[in-house]
């Protein structure tokens, strides 16, 4: 039911018109010092007699008390001597120390008591109402607005344990996490430099700031003195009133300074209500130092709370008879409507200047919005609001808060730290003597100065004081290089050959890659080799060689053991008479002239040549019907002797008669024809070219032996991939890199390059392929050896957190869009500083001609192979083709010789 509908109805049943006194009293208790609290009370009260809406028939007045903080004795003589003076509530005191004894007097005597204060208990009294948010749910929006920025680690410094109250959500949510937070308490005195530094020293950049108002300004201060309000420090302050402090000083350093704030000093409202003070006390001849932004949520809080009872009592007056009477603190005296006032009060929805005014069923204030104020270069300004349903919800864009920030950066002046590497960043050659940005130039110089250009900032150069790229120490458990530059603020961009790495981007920033490499191998290049005896072999590989040989003994062998066994190739052994012949042969038979054409093919000589005359037509040989014995040419000496004058392309005396012998022949000259014209034609081809000695070819190559040293950059990324390397190359060249003595690390890629230079091929350097690239562009003994052993880049670094890294990273891809950093590449690469020197060297292809291996020739063993056998198959068939011939010959004989023998007879 809506909270004005009550009384209405109330009204209506009970049937009676109520009235209030004329005059209702009001007691408020102030510290003399808290001027500005009263000041909101009077004119509470005096707006809402003004107002004609609410209360129409009775006055306020304001009964004001003065008090003590710390006398709580005097501070409960003036609550009863405002009860005897009968008031309808009390309004304050500020501290908490007397409030607790006003409090219980209110609670005895059922008079509402209404506070304006942080008040850290969670159990409160029935007769009380506080309109300052509560712990709780305040605390909540601390806990999301560092979940919503996403700060893993962070450093609380508190002032009393009421911050530690205020904060107890906060650390509870942040109690699991593996990373740290570290709480620190303020102090009594007036100097924090002390503890500032300590967490200076920490490397912390995140601060939840919980102090009084007052405090603010001294401590961000003497931040400021140690060097802790830069670019990359956040602060959360929890003050709901850092509008009231003055933060001009610290509005250009690009410190993140956020707080939360229940009260706008922007709205109309309060201008026009801090007007009206501020005349009013003009009028009664005071000089009320107040304005808007100078207004402190407890006195808006105070000038709402005098509202909310107006309203509330308004409201019971609809309901009830309401007579205010005057309390003895003596009696036991209690105000009968006391309990009603506060409970309307509690249901009570209306708007303030703090915002909307309601409690939650128990009483509290819980249900409010904050505003999330950043620190700009115009002062505080709203980036967002926090409720307890929704959490953060930022207003602000992110377009707009990177606008911001390069708004910021052109004003500034950043400093730039880099190392000597060539070509990034070298020192100028000069006549006179340079200085400042002037001493330098290179890459790294030049991308800088674009970018600067883009996001007009200034920069100077430092060098890194250690010469270092970054590592981290396992032993100091600590960064080098470069990321230490960063890590400690010295520097706020890291430019170089700094590669992107997984360790060293958990420490700081990196801005998109704006050059991409991998790392490869520098060596000198292979080196002519002198005029070789024994060339000649080079043409076919060791392996090819040996099975040559084996293929000659095995088609040999192959040929005498076919010639014993086929019956073709057993002669009568001598010549009869050639004056005499019985009969004329020509050599050149059908299967003769095959043999012939084949053995012209395959570039053999024969043991016949063709004559198509009569002298064709030869003696017949042998002319013996019935030799007793026969004789075979291919002895094994001959069958040698017939392959190797085939392989070498002579020919020979002797001659294969049958057809498998003729098959295995052949195949032999197939065979021959193509290694011999394989062979000529690569020995050509390594008689003209010149042969370069190069023991490595790669990596792998290198990890292979252990003759040839190789290094790496002392503390680079190169070294770190071989030492975080699981693969198990990798890891036994790190070993062999280790172990090493004299170390085969390096202090710089020059020293690295020198090496290589004169360690004339015992010494190779694992070097990045831009890197080599540089170097091989120059000095044209060097080279890079094989390809990369893996992908990376090199960006720009910046400490963590750092607000520049989005707009640093948009400038280098606009740079690499407009096609600057290619110009930039060839000018310091291929232009500059004697580029190009090696380019003829380097155009001349490395055309070496590769013997040939079993994989080119391989086919042709196979053919050879297939066809001896065929030829076995043949042989066999000749052998049983023989024989069946022969036997029916003798058949045929003895049949005769029996038929001579039986005429004979008869
Ligand atoms: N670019 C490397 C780094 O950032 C240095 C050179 C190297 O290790 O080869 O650490």
């Amino acid at each position: 039911m809506a909270a004005w509908l009550r009384p209405l109805i109330l009204m209506i049943f009970s049937g009676q018109l109520t009235a209030l006194p004329e005059t209702i009293k009001i007691g408020g208790l102030f510290h003399p010092a808290d001027d500005k609290q009263e000041v909101a009370f009077r004119y509470a009260v005096e707006r809402i007699n003004s107002d004609r809406t609410i209360l129409p028939r009775s006055k306020l007045l304001a009964q004001i008390e003065k008090i003590s903080p710390q006398d709580s004795f005097h501070a409960s003589k003036r609550v009863c001597h405002l009860l005897r003076s009968g008031v309808a509530a009390i309004f304050g005191p500020q501290s908490a120390h007397a409030a607790s004894h006003v409090q219980s007097i209110c609670d005895t005597m059922e008079m509402p008591h209404l506070e304006t204060r942080w008040d850290y208990r969670l159990m409160r009294e029935s007769c009380l109402v506080n309109l300052y948010p509560h712990p709780t749910t305040l605390s909540k929006a601390y806990v999301d607005i560092v979940k919503a920025w996403g700060w893993k680690s962070f450093t609380i410094i508190y002032e009393n344990n009421e911050g530690l109250v205020r904060l107890q959500e906060l650390l509870k949510s942040h109690g699991l996490s593996e990373f740290p937070i570290a709480v620190r308490q303020l102090g009594d005195g007036t100097d924090y430099r002390p503890l500032l530094k300590q967490i200076k020293n920490s490397a912390e950049s995140h601060i939840v700031l919980d102090c009084t108002t007052e405090r603010i300004y001294d401590v961000l201060k003497q931040a400021q003195q140690i060097g802790m309000m830069s670019d990359y420090h956040s602060y959360l302050i929890t003050s709901l009133d850092l509008h009231s402090v003055d933060l001009d000083e610290f509005k250009y350093g690009g410190t993140n300074i956020t707080a939360f704030r229940l009260l706008d000093p922007e709205k109309p409202e309060i201008q026009r209500v801090v007007k009206d003070w501020v005349y009013g006390e003009a009028r009664l001849g005071r000089k009320l130092q107040l304005g808007p932004t100078s207004v402190k949520t407890e006195t808006a809080l105070m000038y709402d709370a005098v509202h909310l009872f107006a309203k509330a009592l308004h409201d019971l007056d609809t309901s009830q008879q309401i007579d205010v009477k005057p309390l003895s603190c003596d009696a036991e005296d209690t105000w009968n409507h006391g309990y009603s006032l506060i409970n309307y009060m509690k249901v009570v929805e209306m708007k303030g200047l703090t915002g909307v005014i309601k409690f939650d069923h128990e009483g509290f204030r819980s249900d409010f919005s904050l505003d999330i104020v950043e620190l700009s270069k115009d002062g505080l300004r709203k980036v967002g609001t926090w409720n307890s349903s929704e959490g953060v919800n930022y207003t602000r864009t992110y377009g707009e808060s990177q606008k911001e920030i390069v708004e910021i950066l052109q004003n500034k002046t950043l400093v730039v730290t880099t190392i000597l590497s060539s070509p990034y960043c070298m020192r100028k050659e000069a006549s006179e003597k340079l200085t400042g940005n002037a001493q330098f130039e290179g890459y790294a110089i030049d991308l800088i100065h674009e970018i600067s250009k883009i996001l007009m900032f200034n920069y100077t150069f430092r060098l890194v004081p250690d010469g270092r790229y970054g590592s981290f120490n396992r032993e100091t458990r600590e960064w080098d290089g470069m990321v230490r530059e960063l890590l400690d603020q010295r520097a706020d961009l890291a430019i170089a050959d700094l590669t992107i790495t997984f360790d060293r981007e958990q420490m700081v920033d990196f801005t998109m890659p704006f050059m991409n490499l991998g790392i490869s191998v520098l060596y000198r290049k292979p080196i002519k080799q002198p005029p070789n005896l024994f060339s000649f072999l080079s043409p076919l590989s060791l392996d090819v060689w040996i099975y040559m040989a084996t293929a000659y003994l095995g088609v040999s062998v192959l040929l005498f053991i076919l010639a014993r066994f086929t019956p073709y190739e057993w002669h009568k052994p001598n010549p009869c008479n050639p004056n005499n012949p019985d009969k004329l042969e020509n050599i050149f038979s059908m299967v003769n002239c095959l043999w012939f054409a084949i053995g012209s093919l395959m570039q053999q000589s024969c043991d016949f040549l063709p004559n198509f005359s009569p002298y064709e037509w030869d003696n017949p040989h042998p002319c013996l019907d019935e030799p007793q014995v026969l004789e075979n040419q291919f002895s094994l000496l001959n069958s040698l002797w017939f392959t190797i004058g085939s392989l070498m392309q002579q020919g020979s005396d002797i001659a294969p008669k049958a057809v498998s012998t003729r098959m295995v022949a052949g195949m032999w000259w197939f065979f021959t024809l193509i290694m011999i014209s394989s062979y000529t034609a690569n020995l050509a081809a390594f008689l003209t070219v010149e042969r370069m000695d190069s023991p490595i070819e790669s990596a792998e190559d290198l990890a292979k032996q252990t003759k040839i040293k190789y290094g790496a950059l002392r503390g680079g990324s190169t070294a770190a991939f071989f030492r975080d390397s699981n693969f198990s190359t990798y890891q036994r060249m790190w070993s062999f890199m280790e172990s090493a003595r004299p170390s085969v690390f390096t202090s710089s890629n020059v020293e690295g390059v020198d090496r290589v230079v004169k360690g004339k091929g015992s010494y190779a350097f694992l070097m990045e392929s831009t890197s080599i690239e540089y170097v091989i562009e120059r000095n044209c003994e060097l080279t890079q050896v094989g390809g990369m052993l893996d992908s990376k880049g090199y960006g720009i670094a910046m400490p963590p957190n750092s607000p520049y890294r989005t707009a640093i990273s948009g400038a280098v891809l606009k740079l690499q869009e407009e096609g600057k950093l290619h110009i930039l590449k060839t000018r310091w690469w291929k232009e500059k500083r004697g580029g190009g020197s090696c380019r003829d060297e380097t155009s001349k292809s490395s055309s070496a001609a590769n013997e040939l291996g079993l994989a080119n020739v391989g086919g042709v063993f196979v053919v050879l192979m297939g066809g001896m056998g065929v030829a076995c198959v043949i042989a066999v068939c000749e052998f049983v083709w023989k024989s069946r011939k022969v036997a029916v010959e003798e058949r045929a004989k003895r049949s005769k010789k029996e038929k001579n023998e039986f005429n004979n007879a008869i």
